[in-house]
């Protein structure tokens, strides 16, 4: 490991001048995916800012009702807070679905936001990797690609964005609150990764020395009607193969079909992108649609229409077809038995 210095900030503001002040100065959170960088090579900092004791640590109610997420509150802490819990089932269960439990007891909202790509070439220094070298190549592209992106990719990183609760954020409209040299800024959470393009080394739209606050999630009514699910290769302790998140906001009215409609939607997908994927397309398509598998199948085929698979990874369209499909399905079950009627015969196709 490269020598480094370490200091520990003692407000934010002291915090943003130290790393801003020198190009290759990080923050340390929970240093859970940090560290594991540093040990292999990858990040070579010559200065660390602990950011660990600014008081970023608490979660509280706005007076218009968004809920203020500090930057360094811990992902099991967010995932088991009663209002999270009540008005965001989606955002505690991909917390939960994250990593585990020890993992989670150190991690924090914004090092979840901003940890790496898992993508294997990108913590092999031995192997090009544009991301971590820009200009070097995408071993990827020609090696080990079941993990990688399908949508969103470029001929110079198809790597995703790995973190599951940021794929709820995207769900939930959620923004983030930056402060860097020149002031405080509020950046959608759908903004703040970016696609890789020809500069995949650049993950999000931060400049150097920003610091992530807080995370707001905006109050809407239906967010409490919200789930997470993710499909992975053992049953925890897994990277997302795909996540899906959503949120849903049935009418009463029952159409000819016998089933709902539908009012509203958010939709996000993990595991598929460089960033978390928000479905607009498939939200388009649903909205005032009626609650059917044949409708959620189909919206999300619409969203799908722009994906592009490699052999390793081309399952993954339908995986997230059939995520998308038995998520909505259920959520919808939910809500109708809440107002007395059911789904009976819309099941899944094999
Ligand atoms: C074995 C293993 C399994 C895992 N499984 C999962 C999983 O299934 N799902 C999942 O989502 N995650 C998983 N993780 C990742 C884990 O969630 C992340 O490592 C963790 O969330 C990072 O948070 P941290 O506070 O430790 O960040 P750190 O490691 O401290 O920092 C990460 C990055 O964020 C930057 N940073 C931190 N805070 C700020 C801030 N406030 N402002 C600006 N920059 C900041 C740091 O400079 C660094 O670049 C796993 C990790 C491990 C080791
Ligand atoms: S997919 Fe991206 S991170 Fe992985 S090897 Fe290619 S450039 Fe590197």
């Amino acid at each position: 490991m490269r020598p480094f210095e370490y200091r520990r900030a003692e407000d934010v503001a002291g915090a943003v001048a130290a790393v801003a002040d020198h190009p290759d100065a990080v923050y340390l959170a929970g240093g859970t995916n940090l560290v594991d960088h540093m040990k292999l090579g990858v990040a070579t900092p010559s200065l660390v800012v602990d950011i660990g004791h600014l008081p970023l640590d608490q979660i509280v109610e706005l007076p218009d009702g968004t809920v203020r997420i500090g930057a360094t509150v811990r992902n099991s802490d967010l995932a088991a807070h009663l209002m999270i819990r009540q008005r965001y089932p989606v955002l505690a269960q991909a917390l939960l679905a994250g990593a585990s439990g020890q993992l989670r007891n150190l991690a924090t909202t914004a090092g979840n936001l901003l940890q790496r790509t898992r993508c294997v070439y990108f913590q092999d220094v031995s192997m090009p990797c544009n991301k971590r070298d820009l200009g070097s190549g995408c071993a990827a592209r020609e090696g080990y690609a079941r993990y990688h992106a399908i949508l969103g990719g470029s001929a110079g990183c198809i790597a995703v964005h790995p973190s599951d609760m940021a794929v709820a954020m995207a769900a939930l409209d959620a923004s983030v609150v930056v402060t860097g040299s020149t002031g405080e800024r509020s950046i959608r959470l759908v903004d703040l990764h970016r696609l890789p393009g020809d500069t995949p080394h650049r993950d999000t739209v931060l400049t150097h020395g920003e610091l992530i606050t807080a995370v707001d999630l905006p109050p809407f009514p239906f967010s409490r009607h919200s789930a997470y699910r993710k499909v992975r290769d053992r049953a925890s302790y897994a990277f997302a193969l795909i996540s899906v998140a959503a949120a849903l906001d049935l009418s009463d009215h029952r159409d000819g079909a016998g089933g709902p409609t539908i009012r509203d939607v958010r939709i996000a997908f993990g595991g598929v992108a460089h960033k978390p994927w928000r479905a607009t397309a498939a939200e388009n398509f649903l909205r005032g649609a009626a609650a059917s598998v044949e409708n959620f199948r189909e919206a999300a085929d619409v969203e799908l229409a722009q994906a592009e698979a490699l052999n390793d990874n081309a399952f993954k369209i339908t995986m997230v077809r059939n995520t998308v499909a038995s998520l909505l399905a259920d959520l919808t079950r939910r809500q109708v038995g809440d107002i007395g009627g059911d789904l009976a015969g819309q099941e899944q196709k094999p």
